[in-house]
C-alpha cells in the first residue's frame, strides 16, 4: 500500500489533451479522489509544487523531443509508478503518423526532436490505460486499485466480449466493418453500443486473429480496409521473426 497522503503527478507530453479531459470529465468523483492525494503536478488544474519524490506519475502523450526524453527519464527515476495514459503515451498514437523528426519542423519548435515513441522506448511504464482517449471510468478504477495496493491486471479480452453484454445485433452482420473482434477490451464497447463499429483506439487484443477477421468481412461482403491487410502482413512477418 502507497504512503497515507500519496503524491501524485499528472503530466503531459505531445498530446491533444483529450485524456486530461477525460480525468476532468469524472468531475465530482476525481475531486474526491484528488482530496485523498497530495496532487504535485496538474497543469491544467495549475497546480504545481516540489515534485519529487513521487508515489504515481500518470503521464498523457507522446515523446517528441529530446526535453520530452529528459523529462520522462527524471519522472522514471522520481516516481514508484508511472502510468502511460492514453495511446500517445502507450503506443506513439497519430503521432507515429506525422512523424516530427522526419518533417520540416512546422510548428517552428525550438527545441530538438527525436522519431516520436511512446514512453516505453525509454523508460519502464508499470501500466497501461489505452484509449484514444481513455475511459474516464477505467481511469478511475485504475487510480483506486494503486492507492489501496492492488496491482491492476491488464484487460486480456477483446471489444466483442463486453459488446455482447448490450444484447445489440452485431453491426458485422449489417455489413459494418466492425474491428471488435481484434481490438483490446475495456472501454465496455461504446462505438458498437450505440451503433458505431469499433474504429480500434485501445490497439490489438492479444492474440488478435486479423485473418479469421478479414475472412468474416469477405463472408459478409465488407470490403477489407487496407490497412488491415497490412497488419496481416506485420503480423505474418512477426509470427515468422519469432
Ligand atoms: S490518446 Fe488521443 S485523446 Fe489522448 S492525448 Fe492522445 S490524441 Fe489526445
Ligand atoms: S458489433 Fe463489433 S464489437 Fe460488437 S460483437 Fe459485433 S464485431 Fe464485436
Ligand atoms: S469501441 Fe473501439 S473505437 Fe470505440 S472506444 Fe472502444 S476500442 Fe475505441
Amino acid at each position: 500500500m502507497i504512503n497515507k497522503k500519496p503524491k501524485v503527478g499528472i503530466f503531459s507530453l505531445a498530446s491533444c489533451e483529450g485524456c486530461i479531459v477525460q480525468i476532468l470529465n469524472l468531475e465530482d468523483q476525481i475531486l474526491d479522489l484528488l482530496s485523498k492525494v497530495d496532487i504535485v503536478d496538474f497543469r491544467v488544474l495549475k497546480e504545481e509544487k516540489e515534485k519529487a519524490p513521487l508515489d504515481i506519475a500518470f503521464i498523457e502523450g507522446c515523446i517528441t523531443s529530446e526535453k520530452d526524453v529528459k523529462k520522462v527519464k527524471e519522472l522514471r527515476e522520481n516516481s514508484k509508478i508511472l502510468v502511460a495514459l492514453g495511446e500517445c503515451a502507450c503506443t506513439g498514437g497519430k503521432f507515429l503518423v506525422k512523424d516530427f523528426k522526419n518533417h520540416e519542423n512546422p510548428l517552428q519548435l525550438k527545441e530538438a526532436l527525436v522519431n516520436a515513441q511512446p514512453l516505453d522506448q525509454y523508460v519502464t511504464v508499470d501500466y497501461y490505460l489505452y484509449g484514444c482517449p481513455i475511459d474516464k471510468n477505467e481511469f478511475l478504477e485504475l487510480f483506486k486499485n494503486l492507492l489501496i495496493g492492488k496491482t491492476p491486471r491488464p484487460k486480456s479480452y477483446n471489444v466483442c466480449a463486453e459488446c455482447i453484454l448490450h444484447e445489440k445485433a452485431c453491426l458485422i452482420e449489417a455489413g459494418l466493418p466492425c474491428l471488435g473482434p481484434i481490438i483490446r477490451g475495456g472501454c465496455n464497447a461504446i462505438c458498437p453500443s450505440v451503433g458505431k463499429e469499433c474504429i480500434g483506439c485501445r490497439g490489438l487484443a492479444e492474440d488478435a486473429n486479423i485473418d479469421s477477421l478479414i475472412e468474416i468481412f469477405q463472408k459478409h461482403k465488407i470490403e477489407v480496409p487496407s490497412f488491415l491487410k497490412h497488419l496481416q502482413k506485420l503480423q505474418k512477418s512477426e509470427v515468422e521473426r519469432r
